[in-house]
């Protein structure tokens, strides 16, 4: 049994504990780093197709390049890998917790954590379903794992529910390994995934994708032999006699993805309903003091390079000691879907502030402000937004700014 003592401990060795990590270790002597696998990289050591880092690294990089240069930028930081937290509290000043690794058991005291635990994706289970439970179901990033790191092929004649990216980064990833990728099939009237992944892993392989239409039962003995689609009306019910069986051997669920909150939970964060990750201010901090979140852990994010620059932006911020916080809701108006930090500190204003956002539908000739009370902080015009893709702006606040509201508004270009 080991005890020892850690000046900020991140939990998750994906992209965005690896960039905490880093940064961290600009300001603080002892950095541990604790990931359940027997690796760091996250789930970037299966995305073997390439597209990360464009900005960071101005490089279209795999998720293994990519994870490899920010592996490099640690240094004297401590890794523990194969590592279990199973217990972990917060008392006034310190975090406590304990985890098990190869080498015995672990008890930590740590002045500062960063959550970093990423996120999973929605199972066949959280989805209805009907029919038998045959085998050659599987989430997109299982059929992915499946593919990519253990070279098999999950299926030869493939259906896919659901048009998020992973599943549409698969439907390209099938073909190419000679697999028949029958159609995607999305219950939204839009596709959730990246637009350039429609095209660059939809059409550029003539692969179908079927809006307004779900998968109402498979069928299957021991091995899925078909499933079922339907299409939905406005209101996402069944339309009668839209159904259409169709031969397949498996399905591939790609149908969101929700932040890993096991330890949020644990350590009683406040949560937020809009992202399932939990509520943090402009300096990434949760509701509980010296405890933060980042990346997919906080909010799922499209792009690596934004997940690594949260985890930098924490930890930089980590090293302040504020002044007792006074945090007021971060409101904005009916067009966005969600906004990041759900809330913020008006004693401890940083110079520069992160907002991340999604929109609710298609919007075109638009403009982004931000309020801090009547005056405008931040605007840029778009030509066009899309729910799927996530914004990050950055905001810069004049020295000695005193605000009470903060408020992010969507103006058309005819107002
Ligand atoms: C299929 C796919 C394709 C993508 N394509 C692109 C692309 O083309 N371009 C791009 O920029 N981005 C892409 N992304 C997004 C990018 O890979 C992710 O945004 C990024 O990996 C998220 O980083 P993270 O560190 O938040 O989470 P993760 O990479 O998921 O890392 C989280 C880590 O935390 C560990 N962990 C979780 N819980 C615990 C615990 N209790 N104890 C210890 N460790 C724990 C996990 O094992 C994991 O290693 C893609 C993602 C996927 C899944």
């Amino acid at each position: 049994m080991k005890n020892e003592n850690y000046d900020i401990v991140i939990i998750g060795g994906g992209p965005a504990g690896i960039a905490s990590a880093y940064a961290a270790k600009k300001h603080f002597n002892h950095v541990l780093i604790i990931e359940r696998k027997d690796c760091l990289g996250g789930i970037l050591e299966q995305c073997i197709h390439d597209g990360f880092g464009i900005s960071r690294y101005n490089e279209e990089l795999s998720g293994p390049e990519y994870a490899r240069k920010e592996i490099a930028k640690l240094d004297n930081i401590d890794v523990a890998l194969n590592a279990n937290v199973y217990a972990i509290t917060k008392d006034d000043e310190l975090i406590k917790l304990s985890y098990y690794a190869p080498d015995g058991v672990h008890h930590i005291v740590a002045q500062k954590l960063i959550i970093a635990t990423g996120c999973r994706e929605r199972s066949a289970k959280e989805i209805t379903i009907l029919g038998t439970n045959p085998s050659g179901v599987y989430t997109a990033g299982e059929a992915q794992y499946y593919i990519n790191i253990m070279g098999k092929l999950p299926g030869k004649r493939v259906v896919i529910l659901g048009s998020g990216d992973i599943g549409l980064i698969m439907a390209r990833r099938l073909t190419l390994e000679g697999a028949k990728v029958i159609g995607v099939y999305e219950i939204k009237n839009c596709p959730s995934g990246l637009e350039r992944n429609i095209v660059q892993c939809l059409k550029d392989y003539d692969i179908p994708l079927h809006l307004s239409t779900t998968i109402s039962s498979v069928k299957g003995r021991k091995k899925l032999t078909s499933v079922t689609t339907v299409k939905v009306d406005e209101n996402m019910k069944h339309i009668e006699g839209s159904e259409e069986e169709i031969e397949c051997d498996a399905l591939i669920i790609s149908a969101g993805l929700i932040p890993v909150n096991d330890m949020m939970k644990k350590l009683g964060l406040k949560m937020s309903p809009r992202t399932k990750g939990p509520i943090v201010d402009e300096h990434y901090m949760s509701s509980v003091p010296n405890v933060y979140c980042v990346g997919n852990a906080l909010h799922v994010h499209n792009l690596v390079d934004d997940v690594s620059y949260t985890g930098e932006r924490a930890a930089t911020f980590a090293k302040d000691n504020l002044k007792e916080r006074e945090l007021i809701d971060v409101t904005f108006d009916e067009h966005i879907s969600y906004v990041v930090p759900e809330v913020f500190d008006i004693k401890n204003i940083p110079p520069l502030v992160d907002f991340a956002l999604r929109v609710k539908e298609e919007m075109k000739n638009i403009t982004l402000k931000i309020y801090a009370d009547e005056e405008v902080i931040f605007q840029r015009k778009y030509v066009k937004l899309l729910p799927p893709e996530m914004l990050l702006v950055k905001a810069k606040i004049k020295d000695d700014m005193k605000m009470k509201k903060i408020h992010l508004a969507i103006e058309k270009e005819d107002k």
